[in-house]
């Protein structure tokens, strides 16, 4: 039987939850379940405001927006990662300023930040590259000192922890997936968390067109219109009544992810060796959770060998990012620095299927019958 690298979980209420926001009359957004969806972030987390947004590629822009990236703006990230985490700065005009990746693990290298800083640079975006935390306390006391904002893209990151501090909760604004590749999805959405007040009441009127709709409905305000840039960012409560099911089971998720996790590591850990291959790494200061499991491989032809052998088992396994500093887009606007670290990441790391329902015993036993 086919196992695939992915496979969306329905926890089970989904279904009845659209049934319910049909039947309540209001499908477009900010209703009863979008609502529901941000208080639970609210107060799981301790997050000073979030608001729903169709994908983590808006709520990135949203970030942008909210930032007043200008033209000739510098922003500083990882260049091993998705393409909405620049692309949300480039359609402002910033030029992006690619850094290298830990050796020890993807996320951005916190001591090579100080280095890229000049005085055009106006924020830092940080991946918590497979929900593994980057070395916020490094980073936040850079960008105070130079006086810089921090963006966490946390796509990866649901409740997942710096020193028992929540992701998306440490940088001024965060951005989270709910695409069905993530932990908890539904299909496409994503949320912005606003952790710094002086965004909050803006980042409300750029989630709603530029208009003040949001304060008004709350009879803030006896009439609305126009009073900022803005576009439509909101998901429908279609979107939102599917995410609130996947909520409540949000523990159940996690913990069976990180099970999965862990079985891998435990299974896997001596065959790995025995080849060269390195597992993931999470760093002292950084929990799991789960969402991704990967090997670091010798090379990219142990890589690219080992995908042919899952694949003639029946099983697929996918590597992903390909260094942005090097895409078709991006190459002739670099500066030319070597970024190795990044390349290594792009050249031998491979994903591992992961999802509820996987029973991963084949794959195990698929790769420890490898012996290339
Ligand atoms: C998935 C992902 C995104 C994009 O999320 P969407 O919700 O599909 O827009 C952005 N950044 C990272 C690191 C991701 O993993």
């Amino acid at each position: 039987m086919y196992i695939p690298f992915n496979k969306p979980y329905i926890s089970g209420n989904e279904l009845a939850y659209i049934e319910d926001a049909v039947a309540k009359g209001k499908i477009s957004g900010n209703g009863y379940y979008t609502q529901k969806c941000q208080a639970f972030f609210e107060e799981q987390f301790q997050f000073h405001k979030v608001l729903l947004t169709t994908s983590c590629t808006d709520a990135l822009e949203m970030a942008a927006l909210l930032l007043d990236i200008q033209e000739g703006d510098e922003v500083i990230m990882p260049s091993y990662t998705f393409v909405s985490t620049a692309n949300a700065f480039v359609l402002r005009g910033a030029k992006v300023i690619f850094a290298d990746s830990r050796e020890d693990h993807p996320g951005i290298d916190e001591n090579s930040i100080v280095s890229l800083i000049t005085p055009k640079t106006k924020a830092i975006v940080v991946v918590h590259y497979a929900g593994v935390a980057c070395d916020m306390d490094t980073i936040m006391e850079v960008a105070k000192v130079h006086d810089l904002f921090v963006v966490e893209d946390a796509a990866q990151a649901v409740q997942s922890y710096y020193k028992g501090k929540p992701l998306g909760g440490i940088g001024h604004l965060a951005a989270f997936s709910f695409h069905e590749t993530k932990n908890i999805q539904c299909g496409e959405g994503g949320m912005l968390v606003i952790n710094d007040e002086r965004f909050a009441e803006r980042a409300e009127i750029i989630w709603e067109k530029g208009t003040n709709r949001s304060a008004f409905f709350r009879g803030e305000i006896d009439k609305y219109g126009w009073v900022d840039i803005g576009s439509s960012f909101l998901p429908s409560e279609l979107n939102a009544a599917y995410l609130f099911a996947q909520l409540e089971q949000m523990e159940d998720i996690q913990e069976k992810r990180i099970q999965l996790c862990n079985r891998y590591k435990d299974e896997l850990s001596g065959w790995a060796k025995a080849k060269g291959i390195s597992l993931p790494v999470i760093p002292e200061f950084a929990s799991q959770n789960g969402h991704m499991f990967y090997l670091l491989c010798k090379d990219i032809e142990q890589r690219s060998a080992i995908i042919s052998h899952l694949k003639s088992k029946d099983i697929l396994s996918v590597f992903h990012y390909l260094s942005l500093h090097k895409s078709p887009f991006f190459a002739d606007k670099h500066d030319g620095r070597e970024l190795p670290e990044s390349d290594r990441y792009t050249n031998t790391l491979l994903r591992l299927p992961l999802y509820y329902e996987l029973n991963p015993e084949r794959v195990i036993e698929s790769l420890l019958d490898y012996d290339g």
